[in-house]
């Protein structure tokens, strides 16, 4: 059993962890005041093919696998959410559905703008009244001649604003369906944009379908399969999003790392007081066995197992542990960890709370796990 990343994982993983760190991270309480984010680290993001790691070379992309992207992710959870989400969103759930279950025409048409970062994608799942219980949507799609139209209302899509074009769940008579819709329809209208706790730079806003009509093009795989899109889709969104909950607990460590080796109380540093250096022990393998779970659920979705049991087992452990992991590095700083906008660990608290909550909270992972234990898999597939 090799469980070693290769010489290209590894140069991948250092050229992210070198642009977080050199572009992104200096500049991170600008992004944190303004709530936008910098020219500079959006060209710095596009140059290294961030924009297109999802999409295959044909298509202009990058064309990386599961464990290159939640590499990519872990590096970019070192630095704010906001950009990590602005990336995640538009290269994970604003993507994948269409990669792998687009036609030739729709992947011609969007794929080769997106994958230079020119189109943003998004992906409308969430409704006022149906965020966990997603099957249980809303909003209609019904056919008129040759076209679709929608009508409905979405909540907290991210990146929607400034995005061309919208994956958007609809229930037609036949089922869930997906449809790409353009935002510049008539039909498709911005609603509130919400001030977040966290994840500055990036927008989360209200949607609204309204006659939002489409052509048959529109439609993305079989009509009445679009749930399935979206679980497809989802499931590698939890991989990524594990892995970005593992950059953030790293970086935490190693900001209490640094800070316990310096500040001194009682005439020796921190770190030479047991509570203190048992409380960074439990910091780093909470990290470590977050970092496997993740890698265990991507090498499986690499291999092209479904892998829905471990993708959840990675977000829930990963977004549960880089919680614990910021609050102890927090508690390390004494009153400096409470101070806004110095020390960055209040931003990586704020940002990685979200992570329990959103694509599927972590209430949902363990109904999902459970589910799947019952199906029989007591065992992982690894
Ligand atoms: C920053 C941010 C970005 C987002 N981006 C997107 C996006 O791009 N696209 C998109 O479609 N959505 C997006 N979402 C929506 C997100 O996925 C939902 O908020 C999430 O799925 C939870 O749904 P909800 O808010 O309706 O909570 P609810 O489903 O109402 O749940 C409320 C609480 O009850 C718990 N709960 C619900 N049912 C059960 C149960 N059966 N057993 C135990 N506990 C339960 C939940 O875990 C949660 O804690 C985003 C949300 C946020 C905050």
């Amino acid at each position: 059993m090799d469980l070693s990343l290769n010489e290209e994982h590894r140069a991948l993983r250092e050229s992210v962890r070198r642009f977080v760190e050199d572009t992104v991270n200096p500049v991170w309480q600008e992004i944190d005041r303004t709530d936008r984010l910098p020219a500079a680290v959006l060209d710095g993001a596009r140059e290294m093919g961030l924009f297109g790691m999802a999409i295959p070379p044909e298509y202009g992309g990058l064309g990386f696998g599961v464990l290159q992207k939640a590499l990519v992710h872990e590096m970019l959870g070192r630095g704010p959410w906001g950009l990590a989400s602005y990336i995640s969103v538009h290269t994970g759930i604003g993507c994948t559905g269409l990669v792998l279950f687009g036609s030739e025409e729709q992947k011609r048409h969007y794929l080769p703008k997106m994958a230079t970062g020119e189109w943003l994608g998004c992906f409308g799942l969430t409704e006022p009244q149906s965020g966990s219980d997603a099957g249980n949507m809303q909003t209609r799609a019904r056919r008129v001649g040759d076209d679709w139209v929608l009508d409905g209302q979405k909540v907290f899509i991210t990146n929607a604003p400034y995005a061309h074009h919208c994956m958007v769940f609809a229930r037609a008579d036949d089922g869930i369906t997906a449809f790409l819709v353009d935002t510049d329809n008539p039909g498709f209208k911005i609603g509130q944009i919400f001030e977040t706790l966290g994840h500055q730079g990036s927008a989360i806003c209200e949607l609204s379908l309204e006659d939002c009509r489409v052509p048959a093009f529109a439609v993305v795989g079989e009509v009445g399969r679009g749930f399935d899109i979206a679980k497809r889709v989802l499931a590698e969104g939890r991989t990524m999003l594990g892995a970005r909950s593992v950059g953030s607990g790293q970086k935490a460590l190693e900001l209490a790392l640094e800070y316990g080796e310096s500040r001194q109380t009682f005439g020796k540093p921190l770190l030479d007081h047991q509570a203190l250096a048992f409380r960074v022990a439990q910091m780093a393998t909470r990290t470590d066995a977050a970092r496997g779970l993740v890698y265990r659920s991507a090498w499986l979705l690499d291999q092209g197992k479904s892998a829905v049991r471990e993708s959840s087992t990675a977000k829930l452990f990963a977004g549960e542990a880089v919680w614990q992991t910021v609050d102890d590095a927090i508690q390390m700083l004494g009153g400096y960890g409470y101070i806004r906008g110095e020390y960055m660990l209040e931003r990586i608290w704020r940002d990685s709370r979200v992570v329990r909550v959103y694509d599927g909270s972590s209430e949902v992972q363990q109904i999902v796990i459970t589910q799947r234990l019952r199906k029989g898999e007591v065992e992982s597939a690894w």
